[in-house]
């Protein structure tokens, strides 16, 4: 969501005949778009501003702005945190920015004033990305999920207007990108007037030129029948999905307000599995939730056993101020979090290992990216099912779909031999 916005913030700034650039040292201004979604996010963007601070001493001019979720978070105390922070802006606010950056003195100053309307309607945002041009079709999010900052600093949900969602993606298919990912929060409950997700999915399948259609984040509890119906008949629609579990007990899950239980999470998966027999799952967990018992926990091990995601991104749970869950008393200890941590990223390795492995043999499409990072006689693109897979071809290749054999799984790259 955040690479999205900063394209749109960026085509807000050229409209205005400012320039973006590459080179920090060539800079006016800079802009820290921010994440508040874990402490650790925080942390290192507050390092970097540091970092970057020392600039002003050669640039007298040069001013600095913090934008995102943190900013709307902290507003002011962000001044104190860090002095050479020039401005704070929230996240509905950003068509301000011109006028801010352009004032003569900005010291000091914060604006995070909530616009729960705002979804920032004929910005075509610049697609940066050379080949993925992510659409946010909504944001903010009404689920409170009890651990999760993003309803108190993105606002309430809202879609965008379903014919300036596919006159974006057209805009970027002439453009050139053959895959597009649909972002929003919690796109499953997306809805403009009678255009609900599925249908949504529907019409931007029939977009000529475009390739491939991705979407996330997905929410367990409002995945339709539908959507899944639209999925399997959808020939755009790529074989993976991001659905977060972040739990295998139904009590945790109660107590993170997720809405849904393991039993009904597993229900979906199979119903996905059985419209598309080759999709890839990959999941977000979250170990050590508060009062998380070691049965607890165990039933999240016993769930990734039984699912077999092809990846999950697990997290320590990480207390947010101002959430509920961060007001729960039973905490559990940074060891015994981390020790369980450990405990689930060990065995998803293996799955992730396996998962792949079952690909040898098989004929892929890729879609190829750039040049591997391990050797330059090698190309790296990704499969439909997001996995990403190297093989030895010349660089015009680069931006074209081809066909390997899948003969080898290294970690989490397959490798391919080109046929097509
Ligand atoms: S669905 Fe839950 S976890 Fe996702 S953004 Fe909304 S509140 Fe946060």
């Amino acid at each position: 969501m955040n690479v999205s916005d900063s394209e749109m913030i960026k085509e807000i700034l050229i409209e205005n005949n400012d320039e973006v650039t590459e080179n920090i040292d060539e800079a006016d201004v800079l802009l820290f778009n921010t994440c508040s979604v874990r402490q650790h996010a925080e942390d290192r963007v507050l390092g970097r501003i540091s970092n970057e601070a020392s600039r002003k001493s050669k640039k007298r001019n040069l001013k600095i702005g913090v934008i995102g979720c943190m900013a709307q978070r902290l507003g002011d105390d962000l001044h104190k945190i860090n002095k050479n922070i020039d401005f704070v802006i929230g996240v509905d606010q950003y068509k301000n920015l011109p006028k801010i950056i352009h004032k003569k003195r900005v010291k000091d100053f914060t604006e995070t004033t909530v616009n729960n309307s705002e979804v920032y309607e004929n910005i075509y945002p610049i697609h940066s990305g050379k080949f993925n041009a992510f659409v946010t079709i909504m944001r903010g999010c009404d689920n409170f999920c009890t651990y999760c900052i993003v309803p108190y600093t993105r606002g309430r949900e809202r879609s965008r207007n379903s014919e300036e969602i596919i006159k974006e993606v057209e805009l970027a298919a002439s453009k050139g990108f053959k895959d597009v990912t649909l972002l929003g929060q919690n796109v499953n409950s997306y809805k403009y007037e009678d255009v609900d997700f599925a249908e949504l999915l529907k019409q931007v399948n029939e977009i000529d030129s475009i390739k491939r259609l991705r979407f996330v984040t997905s929410h367990p509890k409002d995945l339709s029948d539908s959507v899944i119906k639209v999925m399997g008949e959808s020939e755009k629609i790529c074989e993976h999905l991001h659905l977060p579990m972040q739990s295998g007990n139904t009590d945790i899950l109660k107590r993170m307000n997720r809405g849904y239980s393991y039993e009904h999470y597993r229900g979906i998966i199979t119903k996905l599995r059985n419209k598309m027999p080759d999709i890839a799952i990959t999941t977000d967990i979250i170990v050590g939730f508060p009062g998380e018992t070691e049965e607890q926990f165990n039933d999240t091990y016993n769930a990734m056993k039984e699912i077999e995601f092809d990846y999950a991104f697990t997290f320590k749970y990480s207390p947010r101020e101002g959430t509920i869950a961060a007001k729960y008393t039973d905490q559990i200890p940074e060891e015994i979090r981390l020790e369980r941590l450990q405990k689930l990223i060990k065995l998803q390795e293996e799955i992730t290992l396996k998962k792949y492995r079952s690909k040898i043999g098989t004929i892929q499409e890729l879609y190829v990216e750039k040049v591997s990072k391990k050797s330059d006689k090698e190309l790296a693109g990704r499969t439909r099912d997001f996995k990403i897979t190297v093989f030895e071809g010349s660089q015009n290749l680069i931006g074209k779909f081809v066909k390997v054999k899948i003969v080898d799984a290294v970690g989490w790259t397959l490798k391919g031999k080109l046929i097509e």
